[in-house]
């Protein structure tokens, strides 16, 4: 590492928490699929902010909107109307086809409200008794990080040590169809929140059909089927939603991160009114959510998704790249598995450290991509990559497998 890199990181260790282990690079400026390092030399970037960035660094559509209302009118509270707000509500709506949106602003902020409003529709609609809700998720799943989240996380790192913990919540494996008809038939279950595709797990894809299958059991047992797509959601996978890929409709719907193309947070619970309008005003909000900073940012980072077809492209661009590294046969990657654009490499090594090693490599060679899980490699990058930069990028992770 260089000495002007090395000075900011030891700054960062010495006045920032301890609670990120980031490669070794400082970025300064981002433009579209690229980043560039405090010297000047650009990456590839194939994390895109955790599925943030899906429309790439600064797109200038989304900024000038962002900059525009940001001189104009940024925080009114809910206190009041705002007329970007209005026209938010009627546009996300159209769109994703629900009654309701209720926003927020972090990813996992989304994830309580889709609980809370299940919860709520259980006892009012549903009727089931006060206090006595559960909520059933899946192994290995990611939701977010506040301690009810956590409540239900089976990962020990994100869990433990943060007790006492919260109730209500039952797992069972994911893609586990038959796990799901049992766990239904308990009268107090009002939601099954899952992700289509389990992201930070490693880009864990279940069987086709299984959305739908799941979707329908709940139908049938008078349970929410909620589906977080804060990661896999706004064109990522190749649809507009993963959920699409098998024409499943989700009762509540959670949005995030690329829902502001990554200039801020913004994220959106859709539902209908039945389960929407259980919650009534006082209940729950946000002094942040839906303000007219984040309302205009989130209808042209949406535009943006259908204008430049980034579904379309992340779904064929998604196929070349899973084509390829499998055409390789490499004695290193025991697997390639994803949809569109959300992929990850299984590393097959003796040597426990290996993707470690190859995120390092990757990095040296200008590309940027994080292990999770020990063995695997999320590759991610912003949608708006073309078909020649990505066999470019393909070429560095191919040369890059050379160090181990
Ligand atoms: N849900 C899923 C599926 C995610 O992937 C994430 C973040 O990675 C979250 C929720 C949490 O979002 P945030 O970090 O914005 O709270």
């Amino acid at each position: 590492i260089d000495e002007i890199t090395l000075s900011y990181i030891q700054r960062e260790e010495k006045f920032g928490a301890h609670n990120y282990h980031p490669l070794p690079v400082v970025l300064n400026k981002g433009e579209g699929i690229y980043v560039w390092d405090v010297n000047g030399k650009r990456f590839f970037d194939f994390l895109s902010g955790y599925s943030a960035v899906n429309q790439g660094h600064c797109h200038p559509k989304i900024v000038d909107v962002f900059v525009d209302q940001a001189r104009t009118l940024t925080l009114t509270s809910r206190a009041f109307h705002a007329e970007k707000f209005v026209e938010y509500t009627e546009y996300i709506t159209a769109l994703f086809g629900f009654d309701k949106v209720l926003p927020m602003n972090g990813g996992v902020e989304a994830v309580e409200t889709a609980i809370k409003l299940a919860r709520r529709w259980g006892y009012r609609v549903k009727h089931v008794p006060e206090d006595q809700a559960k909520v059933v998720t899946a192994a290995e799943n990611f939701h977010g990080r506040t301690l009810n989240v956590i409540s239900f996380s089976t990962d020990l790192t994100a869990k433990s040590g943060f007790g006492p913990y919260m109730p209500g919540y039952e797992t069972i494996p994911f893609n586990d169809l038959e796990a799901l008809k049992q766990v239904v038939k308990d009268p107090n279950v009002v939601a099954f929140l899952v992700e289509p595709i389990q992201g930070e797990a490693g880009v864990v894809v279940p069987e086709d059909g299984y959305l739908k299958s799941a979707a329908q059991i709940c139908r049938d047992a008078n349970v929410l089927f909620i589906a977080d797509e804060i990661q896999t959601g706004l064109a990522r996978t190749g649809k507009m939603l993963a959920c699409d890929h098998e024409d499943v409709r989700p009762d509540i719907l959670i949005l995030g991160k690329a829902l502001s193309g990554g200039t801020m947070p913004i994220s959106a619970v859709l539902a209908d009114d039945e389960i929407m309008l259980t919650i009534q005003p006082g209940e729950h909000g946000s002094t942040f959510g839906g303000s007219p900073l984040a309302a205009a940012t989130a209808m042209a980072a949406l535009q943006v998704l259908v204008d430049e077809n980034l579904s379309e492209n992340a779904d064929r661009l998604g196929q070349i790249f899973r084509d390829t590294i499998r055409s390789w046969n490499h004695p290193h990657i025991a697997e390639v598995r994803g949809k569109g654009l959300l992929n990850a490499i299984v590393v097959k090594h003796s040597n426990d450290k290996a993707a470690e090693i190859l995120c390092y490599e990757l990095l040296q060679n200008g590309l940027l991509a994080k292990p999770t899980h020990g063995d695997k490699i999320r590759f991610a990058p912003p949608l708006v990559i073309t078909e020649e930069e990505l066999l470019e990028a393909l070429d560095i992770i191919r040369k890059s497998f050379a160090v181990l």
